[in-house]
């Protein structure tokens, strides 16, 4: 596989994605107010007011392992964010990939989860491209005399429960054994043995994700939808890939005229959204103590953030438009809390 070497030994790569401004913002005459201004960088021009009530442009800078234009295809976002850690899983690795945003700023669009596995090329997403590099190193002489067997799964988590998303949303207990080992009961692992399979997986649990809902953001922008690649062999564990798309991380305007069940949901997304940031900040800075238990999305993806074989990938995307100013803040601020230190 090419691509860029995996960063020097470190554990945690955090990426900004924006997405092109799009023909509703364009047609309200939305600002792109984002600039990528080098590979790593990302300014947002924040316009301001004085007590004049004169305007002005206020620039924050922030800096990442790497910034991502609105030009930048899925392949490109891939090469320095999943792939680099995909042959981690086939040395015991534990690797993670979040996608973490505002609803809109395309979390779904970078992950693959929005389309069916056989739309054209250029729709494929990081889901697709695991599977296709995992069934390539399957099969590459070094790996191939471990007689591995893959293993998905695909699952949603929504105010604190877990649903099954190949099965029907079947809801699911997560139990704790005495030894800190976290168990999804009854979650379907379903085997592939061909990238096609795999494919047909990730359109099963798209699907199944999407239906019932009344508009295409309803349901799903307020989940974290986990997809997973699993590597066993004769039966145990051997690796484990999670491909985690977030909920919608926006807060404020909606909230305050939210009914009762908005608010919940939304204090829940905030519980996980904290807790996740405070599990990779100790994977960053080798804690002993992990806070997993803190949301259910910590606890499920417990293994990924413990011992010395996790690596964890985070992009961060974007909206440009003036009126996604502050959920962008928020979001560069979190990504930059995420970063090692
Ligand atoms: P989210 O999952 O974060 O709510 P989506 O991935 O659904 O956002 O993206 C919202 C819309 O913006 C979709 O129509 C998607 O196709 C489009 N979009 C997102 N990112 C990009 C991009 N980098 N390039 C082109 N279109 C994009
Ligand atoms: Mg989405």
């Amino acid at each position: 596989l090419s691509g860029p070497e995996p960063r020097d030994g470190r554990r945690i790569c955090v990426c900004v994605r924006k997405r092109p401004l799009n023909r509703q913002e364009a047609t309200r005459e939305d600002l792109d107010i984002v600039t990528i201004p080098s590979d790593n960088v990302v300014m947002v021009h924040e316009s301001k007011q004085k007590v004049d009530l004169t305007r002005y442009l206020e620039n924050q800078t922030f800096c990442f392992d790497r910034a991502f234009n609105d030009t930048a295809s899925n392949e490109l976002v891939y090469q320095f964010t999943a792939q680099p850690l995909v042959e981690s899983i086939f040395r015991h690795g534990m690797a993670t990939c979040f996608a973490y945003g505002q609803t809109g700023s395309g979390k779904t669009h970078t992950m693959g989860g929005g389309f069916s596995a056989r739309d054209q090329e250029c729709s494929k997403g990081i889901y697709a491209m695991v599977a296709q590099d995992v069934f390539l190193l399957l099969k590459t002489s070094a790996y191939e005399k471990l007689d591995l067997k893959v293993y998905g799964t695909f699952f949603e988590i929504y105010g604190g429960k877990v649903y099954d998303l190949l099965n029907w949303k079947k809801k699911l207990q997560v139990l704790e054994d005495g030894n800190q080992q976290i168990q999804v009961v009854g979650l379907q692992e379903q085997e592939v043995w061909c990238v096609e399979d795999m494919l047909n997986l990730v359109e099963l649990g798209n699907s199944c994700r999407t239906s019932g809902q009344t508009s295409v953001n309803a349901h799903s922008s307020r989940s974290h939808a986990v997809f997973q690649v699993i590597l066993k062999s004769r039966g145990k564990l051997h690796g484990k890939f999670s491909l985690v798309d977030l909920a919608g991380n926006e807060r404020g305007a909606d909230t305050a005229k939210a009914n009762r069940k908005r608010q919940l949901e939304g204090a829940e997304i905030n519980k996980s959204l904290l807790a996740l940031k405070e599990c990779i900040r100790a994977l960053g800075q080798n804690k002993s103590h992990t806070p997993f238990r803190a949301s259910k999305l910590t606890q499920v993806l417990r293994d990924s953030f413990i011992g010395q074989n996790s690596s964890t990938c985070m992009i961060a995307t974007i909206s440009p438009g003036m009126a996604s100013c502050e959920n962008t803040l928020n979001t560069l601020r979190y990504a930059n809390r995420v970063k090692e230190i």
